[in-house]
């Protein structure tokens, strides 16, 4: 049988895809419908139909499965961030842990793969140390601020989203108090008018500081003290400024961060290291997860003291100085100049004298040191963006022999590609732990050991 759009069905959720949608089959039609998890039975309506495939929309559940929890967020379904809240938290770690598995196997040509550890939260909720929350107006003309409906700009009023931290919703309700008090105008997408266009929030989840910043569309901040009144006495606000992005596209900060009042950075400690955070600043944002993935990455490192490192895509030498407190020296590789400048103050902040920082693409850099240079490393370590890494890259590590490589991957279709090159010759995967920087959500990071002339756990 055809179907057609808005065709109602019943069916049985078998599976679930990457982005955490179910997937499950009508007459031997296979449909995606979001919102669903494995065992469910569910009334669906059907929205596109392809031709092996179709996308349907969960209209009731007639038999939950055993696996499906109530969402504790009444905004789970409209709001793109949270794709596994109806899951229970064992069940997402498992779907994670089958995930990386998959790609391995199945993209890596391995065989066997044996994931060590899968890494979760104790307390799976408030772990985000940063929220951007857009403002805008509803459609009586009030002021709201909350999340993006999945894949869309319009606004779901929330301002108590349950990944964040609480204090989030008496900061974004100063900031609307001010902005209606002052009349101060949100921005307005389509027009490109009105001023304030996001609240970004900043956490230090172990000095307990807060960061404040408003993106505006403009270059002053009306009645800024009116503002500053607002948050000061909040505990732990150390720093309120703001930043202009007048450009009209999706791109959420502009480059210019202007103080009111505190310092323009607040501080955090990941393990016994000290970072210091700007509005600009890349920073993991589930900083209890991050101690745990960096302490596995220096873990598979197996550092003695005597080790030279290089610690590729960097950023601001997170792992780099983590890594320097146990190795000989590291050497850090990153493609932003402003992380580098923040790699190196943060080095020199926590008294590391044997890391040193390379501005530049990671393909370029680390050949052109082996071939000019002739420099060497022990362990290497990458944790490149999704895209993984460059050929250049792969090849100039495999020439240089290290004893060890850790990847550390925040998609594991590309860690799996880079893999299979990595263990084509004298490499061979010795230990895979996954580690759930992302609980509600489909992301997951993963953490390998590579090492030469081993391959006890896998062959291609
Ligand atoms: N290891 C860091 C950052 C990882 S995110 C941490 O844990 O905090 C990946 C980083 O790679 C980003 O900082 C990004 O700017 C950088 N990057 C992207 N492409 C790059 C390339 N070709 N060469 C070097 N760095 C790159």
């Amino acid at each position: 049988m055809e179907f057609k759009k808005n065709d109602m069905v019943t069916l049985y959720i078998e599976d679930m895809g990457h982005d955490g949608e179910g997937i499950g089959k009508a007459e031997g039609y296979t449909l995606f419908v979001k919102d669903t998890v494995i065992g469910d039975k569910v009334e669906a309506k059907i929205m596109k139909t392809k031709k092996n495939y179709g996308y349907a929309r969960l209209m009731k559940v007639l038999e939950p499965s055993k696996d499906r929890v109530e969402p504790r967020c009444p905004d789970a379904r409209a709001c793109g961030g949270c794709q596994l809240q109806f899951l229970s938290y064992e069940k997402q770690l498992e779907f994670k842990k089958n995930k990386v598995k998959g790609n391995l196997e199945r993209i890596g040509g391995f065989e066997n793969i044996c994931i060590e550890q899968v890494i979760g939260m104790e307390t799976p909720w408030r772990y985000r140390n940063k929220a951007q929350f857009p403002v805008g107006k509803n459609k009586d003309g009030e002021i709201i601020t909350g999340f993006y409906a999945g894949r869309t700009h319009s606004i779901i009023p929330n301002t108590d989203c349950l990944l964040g931290a609480e204090v989030n919703q008496k900061i974004l309700e100063a900031v609307l108090t001010y902005m209606k008090e002052n009349q101060v105008e949100p921005y307005e997408e389509t027009s490109g008018t009105g001023l304030v266009r996001h609240i970004l929030i900043r956490c230090g989840f172990k000095t307990g500081e807060l960061m404040v910043c408003l993106v505006i569309n403009g270059d002053a901040l009306p009645k800024a003290d009116r503002l500053v009144d607002r948050l000061k006495d909040i505990p732990g606000m150390t720093s309120v400024t703001f930043n202009i992005n007048k450009k009209k596209n999706n791109v959420i900060l502009g480059d210019k961060v202007v103080g009111l009042w505190g310092q323009n950075y607040i501080s955090d400690f990941i393990g016994e290291v000290e970072y210091r955070i700007s509005p600009l600043s890349f920073y993991q944002v589930n900083p209890v997860q991050t101690e745990k993935l960096y302490g596995k990455a220096l873990e598979y490192a197996g550092l003695t003291g005597q080790e030279t490192v290089w610690d590729l895509y960097c950023g601001i030498g997170t792992i780099s100085l983590f890594l320097a407190q146990k190795a000989k020296q590291v050497y850090g590789v990153e493609i932003v100049p402003a992380a580098i400048e923040d790699a190196k103050q943060n080095a020199e902040r926590n008294g590391i004298k044997n890391a040193e920082f390379y501005v530049g693409k990671a393909e370029d850099v680390l050949p052109r040191k082996y071939e000019e240079e002739g420099v060497s490393a022990d362990v290497i370590v990458v944790d490149p963006p999704r895209k993984g890494c460059d050929e250049a890259l792969l090849s100039t590590m495999l020439k240089m022999k290290p004893k060890r490589i850790v990847y550390v991957s925040c998609d594991s279709a590309t860690l799996a590609r880079d893999l299979k090159r990595l263990c084509a010759e004298e490499y061979g995967i010795e230990k895979v732990a996954v580690c759930d920087m992302f609980p509600q959500g489909v992301h997951v990071e993963t953490v390998v050991l590579l090492c030469r002339h081993r391959s006890r756990l896998t062959r291609i």
